[in-house]
């Protein structure tokens, strides 16, 4: 099958906006161009993000908050159901920024994820698909308009690099065994026989669920750390 679609129907129009994934979000986006011309810093302030308008001129209680990088290229998003591409402007946190650093980008075609592992601070992903050529990309459009709406502001200093540092990646090394006293070695991981397994399942039912034996357990913490004695006949 031609994978040419643009012949067909022609297709809507959409108002630009920021395209942030969230978690358990995902999406297919196609680069217009890189975003080294959008980067900003933002302060986190009472939990939302401030632009920084630089040193001389930021508020000295925002600028020693919390600073976090912030980098916006213009791109496409892939509309499956409709089978088009829509203009956005992807938002690119650090995390992102270290799969993105010295690529073309324009034409890159990558899947962007943020797979939720944690209740907060979860990084999102960006895996590189393919490169699609020039008769598939219209030209990059200017993001500042998009931006300034977002953040509500009539300037923005744009430009800054992301700086943060690289993640430190390191070889393991397997040489020699170190000679120690037996007891002074690691214990090796401990796997759960199917015995222990049942005990501990059993464990749990009896105290009515995970999160009734997790509310006990923090009730006798507690307790011990205040120096109380459970008190007869109310047991937990
Ligand atoms: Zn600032």
């Amino acid at each position: 099958m031609s994978r040419d679609r643009s012949g067909s129907a022609p297709p809507s129009s959409s108002r630009v906006e920021i395209l942030r994934v969230n978690d358990n979000e995902h999406a297919v986006v196609r680069f217009l161009s890189g975003y080294e011309e959008y980067g900003l810093i933002t302060h986190l302030v009472r939990r939302l993000p401030i632009p920084c308008p630089g040193a001389a001129l930021c508020p000295s209680s925002y600028h020693s908050a919390l600073t976090i990088w912030k980098g916006y290229a213009p791109v496409e998003m892939y509309l499956p159901a409709v089978q088009e591409w829509s203009p956005r402007v992807l938002e690119i946190t650090e995390a992102l920024e270290e799969s993105l650093a010295g690529r073309e980008l324009r034409g890159e075609v990558w899947h962007i994820s943020r797979p939720r592992t944690k209740a907060k601070g979860n990084k999102v992903l960006g895996v590189y698909c393919e490169t699609l050529g020039e008769e598939y990309l219209a030209k990059p459009f200017k993001c500042l308009p998009v931006l300034l709406r977002f953040y509500h502001v009539t300037s923005l200093v744009l430009g800054t690099p992301n700086p943060m540092p690289r993640t430190v990646i390191l070889p393991n090394s397997k040489d020699v065994i170190p000679h120690l006293p037996e007891d002074m070695l690691p214990p090796a991981p401990h796997e759960q026989t199917a015995e222990e397994r049942k005990k501990v399942a059993e464990e749990i039912r009896k105290a009515g669920g995970l999160g009734k034996m997790a509310q006990a357990a923090a009730e006798r913490q507690r307790r011990a750390a205040e120096g109380e004695q459970p008190r007869p006949g109310k047991g937990v």
